[in-house]
């Protein structure tokens, strides 16, 4: 990257500068691919460890290997980014158990290691999209009200038990940006992307047990509350949604002219869905056939069921000849455990959006539909 370019990037006809934090991840894949496919823009894109998928051969991009919560290698490798003007924070530290108030010290300190390294440094920066979520409404200690469903709004007020980083982010943001520099934030519900660089990975965890059901000849099942199985519970967002999103509200000057104080949005895909409705269209996909009848139990838990399957993902992963993973690096047992068990309902509105002109929308079973067959093409998967 020439230094010349740097400084003036209008002299090689780019008009937008974006550094993607956490760009191996499941939105920061797709913003990357987005912005680079546009000729207008220049990327940077930043995460912990090295991409599998390389855009280096694309000459408006730039990686750039960095762990955020180093200080000094932050300040070293990012203060160098003088021509950012749109920052997409789309990372977390998740070293810490979320709600805890480690969790919210470790994303503050990485937060404020690239402010500290950019904002004096990128004169001309104009927009920071920071990715939080819909756990922006509840807290995980409860109280959670088991009525009916509640579709929360941007208006939602913080909740006042446990410690929750995303207020922390946002505050922090506030603070920093100080009225000079638009700022928007994005609350997803549950991410369908792909990425092996994720913890709360939902494709990931169905897309092994899929395969290992098929690889073993066993039954398909949703292992969760009766509720969570027939009710609509969660919303599903698309990680091409989301990435669309983030550009939507960091380019859009009318959103912009208003949003030096942070603007909010929830970023679903919209219409709802429930497990029970899409589940056996789920296991064809995979090649499975459901018996409707013993499609659901209340029974079984995916951390039990799969914990000595580890090595048979090796064997997968050898006989399909796929990308290099160890079973973790997709799965998160534990993570859909609790996602078929959640206590409460965590649904959103998207009005705000839709009101504003936001137009992109997925039915959920498509979303997961299309990233299986991302998931194949990546080699991620059979
Ligand atoms: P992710 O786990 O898919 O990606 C994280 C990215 O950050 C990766 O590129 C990783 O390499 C990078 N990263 C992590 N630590 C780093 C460090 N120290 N230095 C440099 N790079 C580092 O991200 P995600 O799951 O999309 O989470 C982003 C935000 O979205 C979080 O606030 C999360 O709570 C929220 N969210 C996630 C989901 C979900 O289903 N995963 C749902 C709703 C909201």
């Amino acid at each position: 990257m020439a230094a010349e370019e740097t400084k003036r990037p209008e002299a090689a006809g780019i008009e937008h500068v974006a550094a993607i934090f956490g760009v191996t991840g499941l939105v920061g894949k797709v913003l990357a691919k987005e912005l680079i496919s546009k000729s207008k823009w220049k990327v940077y894109g930043i995460a912990r460890n090295p991409m599998i998928i390389s855009n280096q051969q694309c000459s408006n991009f730039h990686f750039i290997q960095c762990d955020l919560l180093n200080p000094l290698e932050t300040q070293q490798r990012l203060s160098l980014l003088q021509d950012v003007t749109h920052v997409f924070w789309v990372t977390w530290a998740s070293q810490n158990q979320l709600d805890s108030i480690e969790c919210c010290e470790q994303n503050k300190a990485m937060m404020s290691n690239v402010l500290n390294a950019i904002v004096p440094m990128a004169k001309a920066l104009k927009h920071v999209s920071l990715q939080t979520g819909m756990k922006h409404y509840v807290s995980l200690q409860g109280p959670f009200d088991e009525a009916e469903a509640r579709y929360y709004n941007e208006n939602g007020p913080r909740v006042n038990a446990g410690c929750n980083f995303y207020y922390v982010l946002e505050d922090l943001l506030k603070e920093r940006l100080d009225g000079k520099i638009a700022w928007s934030v994005h609350r997803p519900g549950l991410l369908i992307g792909s990425s092996s660089r994720t913890l709360y990975n939902f494709m990931g965890s169905l897309c092994v047990y899929g395969t290992i059901c098929k690889h073993l000849n066993l039954p398909f099942v949703f292992g969760g509350t009766k509720k969570c199985w027939e009710e609509t519970c969660i919303d599903g967002s698309d990680a091409r949604l989301v990435a669309e999103q983030h550009i939507w509200a960091a380019t859009n000057d009318d959103i912009n002219v208003q949003s030096t104080d942070g603007q909010s949005f929830n970023a679903i895909n919209g219409p709802s869905f429930t497990w029970k409705e899409i589940w056996t269209a789920l296991a064809e996909k995979f090649g499975l056939e459901v018996v409707p009848e013993n499609a659901f139990s209340e029974d079984f838990w995916y951390s039990k069921a799969m914990a000595d399957k580890k090595e048979v993902w090796k064997e997968i992963v050898v006989k399909e000849r796929l990308m290099k993973t160890e079973m973790e690096d997709l799965a998160n047992w534990a993570f859909l455990d609790v996602l078929f068990r959640c206590p409460f309902k965590l649904l959103g509105t998207r009005n705000k959006v839709d009101q504003l002109g936001f137009t992109v929308r997925y039915k959920t079973l498509d979303s997961i539909l299309y990233w299986i067959e991302c998931m194949r093409d990546e080699k991620l998967i059979p």
